[in-house]
């Protein structure tokens, strides 16, 4: 019976079903929290009740077994609750003191599966889309990208020697089903050509009006073309409107936009979401684009870590990325960081006629 006075089983169950007691109990109650030590979190509720949560990375796609593993886990420790992140951290929480140092153990007994950290002054997991595993307008993979970056940056997971959290995301297409637009450092997969149309499938699998109506820039219009000797109803695309999103292609299979060399990755970076010391910001374009070095994407590793190592060594503490990069000057951020500076790297850079200097932000 569902526990909420719903009258279908419609839809997910309620949450609280999940609850572990203690979150229960003190709903609404909880007063402070503490950072342990990496990867281990204390809250504190105004009942006097304690809750300890590890935080341990996953990939984000694993195996039935692996769940298993992690079911196990939670059955042995904590009354058989535990809790997915929004970045594909499991969370395993107890309510006393004592519990923590067993269970620590017993996730280190299982060797690398479940590194514990992510938390405070750290690099927690990447937050990241579906890739060429599931999507179909991804200009990049996502997990074969995150995983290669994060086995790069794996100290500053299970460590808290930064100047203050950095969020890292990526989206493998501007469309975003994820949040690179105010992260810290994002990895955003980018198409650089227009859709390719398949004349011959597009009346077979598509309804063109819904296709002309999917491009937000009226770059889709309606057209003849021959096949088979016959003309048939089809559509072109306005090459120089089209920003290559691939919505089209999201409304038409005809339209495919995917290209082993226009594809590729976009870095931004100094955005946030939270308003502490200083406002939410956008993620800003310091480089234009990598190429999609598979299987192990060299070039975005290696800028990433650039970023996160001119930042380690030169932010002032609690200073986010974005308010380093702010307080340094942008000119600065990209000589530190080892990246060229192109017009494209300015965000209006389309009026500035002869000068880039439209903004405030830079001198060049
Ligand atoms: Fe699909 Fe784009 Fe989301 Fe990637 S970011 S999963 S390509 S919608
Ligand atoms: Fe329009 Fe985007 Fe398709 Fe280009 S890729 S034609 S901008 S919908």
């Amino acid at each position: 019976k569902p526990m909420d006075g719903r009258i279908s089983d419609l839809g997910p169950p309620h949450y609280e079903q999940f609850f572990p007691p203690v979150i229960k109990a003190n709903k609404g109650k909880w007063l402070w929290h503490e950072i342990l030590q990496p990867g281990v979190l204390m809250h504190k509720s105004e009942t006097g009740d304690e809750v300890y949560t590890v935080r341990c990375g996953t990939a984000r796609l694993i195996t039935v077994n692996f769940i298993r593993e992690i079911c196990d886990i939670a059955d042995k420790h904590c009354d058989g609750f535990m809790r997915w992140t929004t970045r594909n951290n499991v969370e395993f929480m107890v309510d006393s003191k004592d519990k923590v140092q067993p269970l620590l153990d017993d996730l280190k007994s299982r060797g690398n599966k479940f590194p514990v950290g992510g938390t405070g002054a750290g690099v927690t997991n990447i937050v990241h889309t579906q890739g060429w595993v599931h999507c179909h307008t991804p200009a990049t993979d996502a997990s074969g990208v995150v995983k290669a970056v994060m086995d790069e940056l794996f100290d500053y997971f299970t460590s808290m020697t930064l100047p203050a959290q950095v969020r890292i995301a990526l989206a493998c297409c501007l469309n975003m089903c994820g949040a690179v637009h105010a992260s810290d450092i994002a990895i955003l997969g980018i198409h650089r050509k227009p859709p390719m149309i398949d004349h011959k499938r597009i009346t077979g699998v598509c309804e063109l009006p819904l296709a002309i109506a999917s491009c937000p820039l009226g770059a889709v219009k309606p057209a003849k073309a021959e096949v088979d000797g016959k003309e048939i109803k089809t559509v072109k695309v306005t090459v120089e409107r089209c920003m290559f999103c691939g919505n089209c292609y999201t409304m038409c299979p005809a339209m495919p936009l995917a290209d082993p060399e226009g594809d590729g990755i976009a870095i931004l970076v100094g955005g946030k979401v939270s308003n502490a010391k200083s406002a939410p910001k956008f993620s800003k374009l310091v480089i234009p684009f990598l190429p999609n070095t598979t299987p192990r994407w060299p070039e975005t590793v290696e800028a990433v870590k650039k970023i996160l190592e001119a930042y380690a060594k030169d932010a002032k503490k609690y200073e986010r990325v974005g308010e380093w990069a702010e307080r340094i000057g942008w000119e600065k951020f990209f000589e530190k960081c080892d990246i060229p500076f192109t017009e494209k790297s300015i965000d209006d850079y389309r009026l500035a006629y002869n000068t880039w200097r439209t903004t405030t932000q830079f001198k060049y």
